[in-house]
């Protein structure tokens, strides 16, 4: 799959974010510099609590940088945008209504145009491209936490955005799911043409998705390195014996351990 870099599609300069909490300010990102090209896919790494869901959420415009800039398409993030859509662990799908009528939701985000029938038409793109067709008027307590998660990832994918921001989208499936869901993510970024921003605590996961890998360094969170993945795709389980695919691993192994270690002393 040889992938054209064409743009930068999100750009952050000199971002700082603090918290304020009950110990006193929390530096939570120190100085982010970062650009993302169109149609990229970056991992990111690093100890818990280095602020990786926090720049995430930054990029997605759920929270405002304390200092710096923050671009999405030239453009200043000031919220939340429907070109950037966001998958958080627990999928959040609307209880009340079944797998169609959640991937029907955000397909009316996408198009207020399009009729009743273009609507279900386009839902149906997005069921079957998560293998969910046979669950369709299934409700989401009627599904394992598998199936919910595809059905997150339908929807984020039927608003049509062109950035899909993920923060351990497959962090609480069992190991079987887990790499399915890889297996078709890639996929999809291969046919959809997305960039994606991809939080992981899983190295080998982080390995079989990205183009690059991301590392972040312990509190206050910055970026430690940029790895590029430079094994191409298509890329499934047995990318992982490669003699690069372990290169690459005990390399970023060791530089997220080194953190894990700042984080304890
Ligand atoms: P990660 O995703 O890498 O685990 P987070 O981005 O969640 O890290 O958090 C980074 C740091 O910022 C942590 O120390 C966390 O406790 C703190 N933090 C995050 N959100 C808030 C908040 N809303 N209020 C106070 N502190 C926060």
């Amino acid at each position: 799959m040889a992938r054209e870099e064409r743009r930068v599609k999100v750009s952050m300069q000199d971002v700082i974010k603090t918290f304020d909490s009950r110990n006193g300010e929390v530096v939570a990102l120190n100085g982010i510099n970062l650009d993302i090209m169109e149609n990229e896919f970056i991992a990111v790494v690093g100890p818990s609590g280095c602020g990786k869901s926090t720049l995430l959420n930054i990029i997605a415009g759920l929270e405002k940088p304390t200092s710096g800039q923050v671009l999405c398409d030239g453009k200043h993030i000031e919220g939340t945008g429907q070109e950037r859509g966001v998958v958080f662990q627990q999928y959040a799908l609307f209880p009340w209504l079944t797998v169609k009528g959640n991937v029907e939701f955000a397909c009316k985000i996408q198009s207020k145009q399009k009729s009743k029938a273009e609507i279900e038409q386009l839902a149906l793109k997005y069921i079957k491209m998560v293998d969910l067709e046979d669950f369709i008027n299934h409700y989401p307590k009627e599904l394992s936490g598998g199936m919910k998660q595809r059905v997150a990832i339908a929807r984020a994918y039927a608003a049509n955005p062109s950035v899909l921001l993920m923060d351990e989208p497959f962090g609480a499936l069992d190991a079987q799911t887990r790499t399915q869901l890889q297996e078709e993510l890639l996929e999809t970024w291969d046919k959809e043409k997305k960039t994606c921003f991809f939080i992981t605590h899983d190295v080998d996961e982080a390995i079989v998705l990205g183009q690059k890998v991301m590392i972040m360094s312990a509190r206050p969170g910055r970026i430690k390195e940029i790895v590029d993945v430079n094994i191409p795709y298509p890329r499934n389980q047995e990318t992982k014996i490669s003699q690069d695919f372990m290169d690459i691993k005990n390399h970023i192994w060791s530089q997220v351990y080194k953190e894990y270690l700042a984080v304890r002393k």
